[in-house]
């Protein structure tokens, strides 16, 4: 696998986010201010419409390039913290053979800057919740043998589990936090786009 892979993830992505920029934005406007589909819809096209203008190398260069844009294209929580995603991620691929292995510790990298940011612990609901047991669920994966597309497979189906488990949950970081245990009962954005990621990475980066 090599670049082009990565670049059919980021492209999928954006198609995945655009069809479900409405029922994001619905959750959102559940616990929150109602544009997380906006938010990572008008990332990912300015993502795309950097794919379009630009030939990348390495896969590094690109997921580098694609999280600035999305810390320049997007506010509020979302954009920052999927831009330190993608940021991070890229730079622990540096000159890498990109394996399950490799991959795997790109995906940390990309998390701990997620947390490095965002401060958020296992239970807060938010997309770390979605991240955490998709890390293990990756990680138990690799550990076993499996490929790069079943360890994603592995990953994308821990975090549909905890996507759904965040809904009793009471908010403690971003805005539905603001509604204390009002938050409860509704599930959390962010943890579904980033299962809606790694759905798609499944799909992609095999
Ligand atoms: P905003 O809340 O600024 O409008 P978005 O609506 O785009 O931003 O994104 C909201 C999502 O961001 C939440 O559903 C949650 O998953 C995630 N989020 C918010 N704060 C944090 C945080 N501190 N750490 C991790 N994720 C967070
Ligand atoms: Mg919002
Ligand atoms: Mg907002």
């Amino acid at each position: 696998m090599g670049v082009d892979s990565f670049v059919n993830w980021l492209r999928d992505v954006a198609g995945s986010l655009h069809e479900n920029a409405a029922y994001l934005t619905e959750l959102d406007s559940a616990i929150g201010d109602a544009d997380h589909g906006a938010n990572m819809d008008r990332g990912f096209q300015a993502v795309v419409a950097l794919l379009d203008e630009t030939s990348f190398e390495s896969a590094d260069e690109l997921l580098k390039k694609a999280g600035m844009t999305l810390v320049s294209k997007v506010g509020g929580a979302s954009g920052p913290l999927y831009g330190t995603f993608f940021l991070r991620f890229g730079t622990a691929l540096a000159g890498a053979d990109l394996t399950p292995e490799t991959i795997g510790k790109g995906l940390h990298a990309g998390v701990d800057g997620v947390l490095a940011r965002g401060k958020a612990e296992l239970g807060d609901k938010t997309m770390y919740d979605a991240w955490a047991p998709a890390l293990t669920a990756y990680d138990d994966a690799v550990a076993g043998g499996a490929d790069l597309g079943t360890a994603l497979t592995a990953a994308a189906e821990a975090a549909a589990k905890g996507r759904d488990a965040t809904t009793p949950l009471v908010a403690r970081k971003g805005r539905a936090s603001y509604l204390g245990e009002r938050s409860a009962g509704h599930q959390d954005p962010g943890a579904t786009s980033t299962t809606l990621i790694l759905e798609s990475a499944a799909r992609t980066l095999a």
